[in-house]
């Protein structure tokens, strides 16, 4: 849709560009959500596309993705045959309800800032112990967790004018073994509940999104103590939305979370 509150969009070539924060801005990744309704608060847009990041860089430890690598860059590169859990990319494309058309623009970065509790960007950052390096407006950068930067639904701790730059996923991560599990309410529904489990070299990981208000990370035992673990999780953090009840979300939470750990340790032994 049209912006009509909208007088300025700033395009920077390079980081000294990029404007000083100011009431009204909104950093523009796909615009995917940004233009899908009206923004009255916002007036200047600054389009971090324009610095021309490279989308996806294979380094000495893992993976560099950054914030404005597309869903659809993502999904379509080739990685090293031993990273098995860069299948996950493809399952975390799949868990958004957005077709094809909205993953060519769609970035990484803006799924995550966004902040939704059915991002599936989050649930793989989530999963793969993903390190996010952010921009300061006073040009430094700090790095953060997923866990660390997600507080609710659409909360996030950036500040005005901070920028996520970039998703690292450490390699050991990647060659690990991973499962996922999906459920919505709907055959094309949002996402209700989306746990992604991952085998570690002394245990298990299992990230939960979707269910509960923000990312949750646990360390998972057995099938039952996992269980146990989410029977643990404090009342507040199940989700209530029209894609799901918060009672529902934490039985099939519950529920799939001690089939996916079943299933990654019937993998293991
Ligand atoms: C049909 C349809 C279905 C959708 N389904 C889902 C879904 O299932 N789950 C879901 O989570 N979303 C969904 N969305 C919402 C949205 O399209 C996705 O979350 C998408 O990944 C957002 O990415 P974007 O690059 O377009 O973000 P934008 O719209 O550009 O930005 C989203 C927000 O993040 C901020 N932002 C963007 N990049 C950065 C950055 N690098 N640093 C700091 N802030 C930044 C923006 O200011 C804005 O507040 C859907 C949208 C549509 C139209």
């Amino acid at each position: 849709m049209d912006l009509h509150t909208i007088d300025t969009i700033v395009e920077p070539r390079a980081r000294r560009e990029v404007p000083l924060p100011a009431p009204g801005d909104a950093i523009l990744g796909g615009g995917t959500w940004l233009y899908s309704e009206p923004q009255p608060g916002t007036d200047r847009l600054i389009d971090i596309t324009a610095l021309g990041w490279p989308s996806l860089a294979i380094t000495d430890d893992g993976l560099d993705i950054a914030a404005t690598c597309t869903i659809e860059q993502l999904i379509e590169a080739s990685f090293p045959p031993e990273w098995t859990a860069t299948s996950l990319f493809r399952q975390c494309a799949d868990a958004l309800v957005a077709s094809f058309k909205i993953w060519t623009t769609a970035t990484v970065g803006g799924n995550i800032c966004l902040a939704l509790p059915a991002g599936s960007m989050i649930a793989l950052a989530a999963a793969l112990d993903a390190t996010l390096t952010i921009w300061q407006p006073d040009g430094t950068d700090r790095t953060t967790t997923i866990t660390e930067l997600i507080t609710g639904p659409r909360r996030t701790t950036l500040a005005p004018g901070e920028i996520l730059r970039s998703i690292h996923l450490p390699e050991t991560a990647l060659r690990q073994d991973v499962t996922l599990r999906r459920i919505s309410q709907a055959p094309l529904g949002r996402s209700g509940a989306l746990l992604i489990g991952r085998a570690t070299a002394d245990g298990y990981i299992l990230a939960i999104t979707a269910a509960t208000d923000r990312p949750l990370l646990l360390e998972a035992g057995s099938p039952a103590e996992t269980r146990s673990a989410i029977s643990r999780i404090s009342s507040e953090r199940w989700y209530t939305d029209p894609h799901g009840t918060a009672d529902w979300r934490e039985h099939v939470t519950a529920m799939l979370a001690e089939d996916l750990v079943a299933e990654l340790v019937e993998r293991r032994t």
